[in-house]
């Protein structure tokens, strides 16, 4: 398998190759083509096998950058996770401007509120604080498509589920859902 197979755009390709990556890993072959092509995935990975980068480029691949609202919420149970999910996501989207938010506790809400507003188009979070910005009303959901839980097991065993059915409650109808679990046995 190849990246250039998979239908990625030109411009992601670009920045998938700057990054150092030649071929999809296992993961990546078989999880990628049904995300980018709008199908509900489940898929289980160890960590450390490319699953931040496959949801990196997955997500990337469906925003479309002229539309500047939010399009796909990636949640992590970890504030680490997000924040390394929004710097895998800027390099491997760096030809292509993509806008992506790290909301996370710990950090100033000024600083969440300013970014949001600016218009972003990919929000990379923690439960808890992105339901406080969904419900602030800064985080708009109108068009969010795709949802990400990353590590969901690991959300579910730090308690996080009652937020993520909070989150969930105030996204579209129509949405698409690719949850990640991680092999812990
Ligand atoms: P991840 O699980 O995405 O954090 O990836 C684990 C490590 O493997 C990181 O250092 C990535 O940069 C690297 N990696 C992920 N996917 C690939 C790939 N297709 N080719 C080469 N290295 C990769």
């Amino acid at each position: 398998g190849s990246f250039d197979a998979m239908g990625i755009r030109e411009d992601l390709l670009r920045g998938i190759y700057g990054y150092g990556f030649e071929k999809p890993s296992a993961i990546q072959q078989r999880a990628v083509i049904p995300i980018i092509t709008g199908r509900d995935v489940i898929a289980q990975a160890q960590s450390g096998t490319g699953k931040t980068s496959m949801i990196s480029l997955s997500v990337c691949q469906v925003i479309e950058t002229n539309v500047h609202e939010v399009q796909a919420l990636i949640l992590s149970p970890t504030r680490e996770l997000a924040t390394q999910t929004e710097r895998v996501m800027q390099a491997v989207g760096n030809f292509m401007s993509v806008s992506v938010h790290a909301c996370v506790g710990g950090k100033s809400i000024g600083e969440d509120i300013r970014k949001l507003e600016s218009g972003v188009h990919v929000v990379s979070g923690t439960p808890g604080r992105v339901c406080d910005m969904i419900k602030r009303r800064t985080l708009r959901t109108r068009a969010i498509k795709l949802l990400v839980l990353d590590e969901a097991d690991e959300m579910l065993s730090r308690g996080f589920k009652d937020q993520i059915y909070d989150v969930y409650r105030y996204l579209p109808p129509e949405l698409q859902l690719a949850m990640h679990g991680i092999v812990t046995h």
